[in-house]
């Protein structure tokens, strides 16, 4: 889609300034793109340049990570905190440890935080962070020594009322845990709230662990809504089988969906009678195994090294495993099979000729955006209970959750038919998002 002269000029100086950060600009032009009625409504924001503003992250921090290994050897890793945009509240988001990490992934992911969090309606700006560091393969002490060495340049960065950090890729419970013990022996301050996705025991909300699958097919129920369908019947193929993908579903086999396939990096496993909830969280969570162990030992599953998930016909798909993993291929083949809607459990995973072959279809299509929104909600429900030194049910947790993402979707489907057209969802989410942003820098000045 070709951008208005204005929105042009803006990009263009988004591609000087970020040279070689080519998911950064993919996320920048796919929000671009939603804008030109925006602006054609509200000229004020290109007076006030809110766009350049927003493009362009607060602060920027890359520190060294020296850390051992298990042998004795010494390893350097880079770590990353983009501290984005502050105007509805502290910086918000999760630090993702992967080896593919480099300054575009995380600004592309700070980016996109930006307006997802408007879209929750909670007070929080938004942030990405993370590091370069592999976690696979890696000792429990290892891992530890890591997130201490990770810890003890972040620290001096973060708080309760700057910025607060959560999990993404390769970083859970597990590694939260000993970044907050480091943050508490460096600082010997009890500070429940600098970081999110803790522990039940120590300062964690209930819900946390479920609350970005669970969310992401709370918005699909939504959108199934709108045409009388429910997730009853259904057949689901969900990529990825991390946290967001294995609580996607765990809700979609409570709403009577039946998940046929699941994917890791490795490949992906196919089983018509459904993929049983219980041996993936065992596989995954517990033992931290490769998928090809599913078809070991279910003889009706079979496994496909490589090749994409999307091959696997399905109504609907959620992929819930990382950026541009849907390519044009996955979305044809999709779209072929008689897929009618896709909702992104993962962050930015379609690609943008992917989206527009969706649109095209008519196959309803939910951006990450908005529908993983669950995760950082309820991230922002446990700041609540922090910072009221409150423990809340699993049930009121995910009550509210539901609540947030029932909301979320009237937002995203309210602006679209302002903005965009009846059921499009991508400008629902990227304007209903930007305004909320904008309106709030346009009244705190030119700061
Ligand atoms: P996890 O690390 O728990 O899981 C990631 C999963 O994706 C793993 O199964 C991994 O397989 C798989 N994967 C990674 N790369 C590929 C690839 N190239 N092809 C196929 N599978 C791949 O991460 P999360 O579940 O937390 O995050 C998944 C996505 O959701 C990310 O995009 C993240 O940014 C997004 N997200 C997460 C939130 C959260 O609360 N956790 C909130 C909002 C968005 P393997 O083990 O082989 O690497």
């Amino acid at each position: 889609m070709e951008l208005s002269p204005t929105l042009q000029e803006e990009f263009d100086i988004v591609i000087r300034r970020n040279p070689g950060e080519a998911e950064f600009h993919q996320a920048v032009r796919e929000v671009l793109e939603s804008l030109d009625p925006v602006i054609k409504k509200r000229p004020e924001y290109v007076e006030y340049g809110i766009i350049p503003r927003i493009c362009e992250p607060n602060r920027q921090i890359i520190f060294k990570v020296n850390w051992q290994d298990d042998k004795g050897r010494v390893h350097t890793n880079r770590g990353f905190r983009v501290q984005f945009n502050s105007a509805l509240g502290p910086y918000k988001g999760g630090l993702r440890f992967h080896p593919s990490v480099y300054l575009g992934i995380i600004k592309f992911l700070g980016f996109e935080q930006i307006f997802k969090n408007a879209l929750t309606g909670m007070p929080i700006g938004g942030g990405k962070g993370g590091a370069d560091f592999d976690p696979k393969g890696k000792s429990d002490n290892e891992i530890m020594r890591f997130c201490q060495a990770f810890m003890t340049e972040l620290s001096g960065h973060i708080g309760h009322d700057i910025d607060v950090p959560a999990g993404d890729i390769g970083v859970g419970g597990r590694e939260i845990g000993y970044m907050f013990g480091q943050y508490k022996r460096m600082t010997g301050r009890y500070e429940s709230g600098v970081l999110t996705g803790k522990g039940l025991t120590w300062g964690g909300s209930r819900a946390r662990t479920e609350a970005t699958g669970y969310g992401t097919v709370f918005f699909a129920d939504e959108m199934l809504k709108l045409s009388g369908e429910s997730f009853d019947g259904k057949k689901l193929v969900i990529s990825g089988s991390g946290n967001v993908a294995i609580y996607a579903l765990e809700k979609a086999q409570q709403l009577g969906a039946s998940v046929v396939a699941m994917s890791d990096s490795g490949g992906y496993i196919v089983d018509e009678n459904g993929i049983d909830l219980e041996q993936m969280q065992d596989l995954k969570e517990v033992r931290r195994g490769r998928i090809s162990e599913y078809a070991d030992v279910n003889s009706q599953a079979r496994y496909v090294e490589g090749g994409q998930i999307w091959d696997v016909p399905c109504d609907v798909a959620l992929p819930c495993a990382t950026q541009n993993e849907l390519n044009i291929g996955g979305a044809r083949a999709l779209i072929n099979n008689g897929c009618t809607l896709v909702a992104e459990g993962a962050n930015m995973p379609s690609t943008p000729d992917a989206i527009r072959a969706f649109q095209k279809a008519g196959v309803r299509f939910a951006p990450g955006k908005a529908a993983n929104a669950g995760g950082v909600a309820t991230s922002a429900l446990e700041m609540q209970q922090n910072a009221s030194r409150d423990s809340w049910s699993f049930e009121h947790t995910e009550e509210r959750l539901q609540e947030i993402m029932v909301g979320i979707h009237e937002r995203c489907a309210e602006t679209a038919e302002e903005y965009g057209r009846p059921g499009d969802y991508v400008t629902g989410a990227n304007v209903g998002g930007f305004l909320r942003v904008a309106d709030a820098m346009m009244a705190m000045g030119v700061i």
